[in-house]
């Protein structure tokens, strides 16, 4: 069943590709595994998959921890400052840097154990109240102040679109994700590598490919719908 829903997606995005005349292997799939148990991933491994995402600290951290094989976490979730010492040496890039302060926390921690770690910058591109992020306006400026911290590398941009009844209305956002990367590509930042864009869920990533996505973080369409109170 996994197995099943884990290949439709990916059957999906390499439609998108095609159809958007992209190379099906610039877009990596994220199982986000959130909220699920052990034995899901599990599955999922033995199928061959590799990349998953979790977006609590904890959960990450006892997850990698337990798998049989090593595989990539990748932190999507909110993170507190408190919570890093969890999941720096164990998350293979956070998706979810939204503040100097995070930044500089995260530097901080990695320095401490003498590692690299590798970052995505959050940008909330719909300026919803509800979420976290950055607006498009303080990326640069943002990037600017962390470029000195020598223990981080900034990869590219996440960002989490509305939650929206059709997809296509969110095609606009991606689509302003995608010039903004470029935009900052041109830039030429010291230390600010922009060849990753998260982007897209499972109800809208899709679209996200046909707009340049080449991380889509997919929870329910590969592992059914969560259960909160579990
Ligand atoms: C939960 C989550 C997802 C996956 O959501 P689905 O709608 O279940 O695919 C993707 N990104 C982030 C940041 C999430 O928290």
């Amino acid at each position: 069943m996994l197995e099943e829903n884990y290949k439709k997606v990916q059957d999906n995005i390499t439609e998108a590709c095609i159809k958007s005349g992209r190379n099906p292997e610039e877009v990596t799939l994220i199982a986000v595994s959130k909220t699920k148990p052990l034995s899901d991933i599990e599955t999922l491994i033995n199928y061959g998959v590799t990349e998953f995402g979790e977006n609590k600290a904890q959960e990450l951290s006892e997850k990698f921890q337990n798998v049989s094989k090593p595989v990539n976490f990748h932190m999507i979730g909110h993170l507190q400052t408190n919570k890093i010492k969890y999941i720096i040496d164990k998350a293979c890039l956070i998706h979810s840097v939204d503040s100097v302060h995070l930044a500089e926390a995260i530097n901080k921690e990695a320095a401490k154990r003498n590692l690299i770690a590798y970052i995505l910058i959050e940008v909330n591109i719909a300026h919803e109240e509800s979420k976290f992020g950055i607006t498009e306006d303080d990326l640069e400026d943002m990037l600017n102040k962390i470029k000195d911290y020598s223990n981080i590398r900034v990869k590219g941009l996440m960002t989490i679109a509305p939650f929206v009844e059709n997809p296509e209305e969110n095609r606009v956002y991606f689509r302003k994700m995608y010039q903004l990367l470029l935009d900052i590509k041109s830039k030429n930042i010291d230390n600010v590598h922009m060849d990753i864009l998260s982007m897209g869920m499972t109800n809208d990533y899709i679209v996200a490919v046909e707009e340049g996505a080449t991380m889509v973080r997919v929870g329910t369409g590969i592992f059914g719908e969560r259960n909160y109170n579990r």
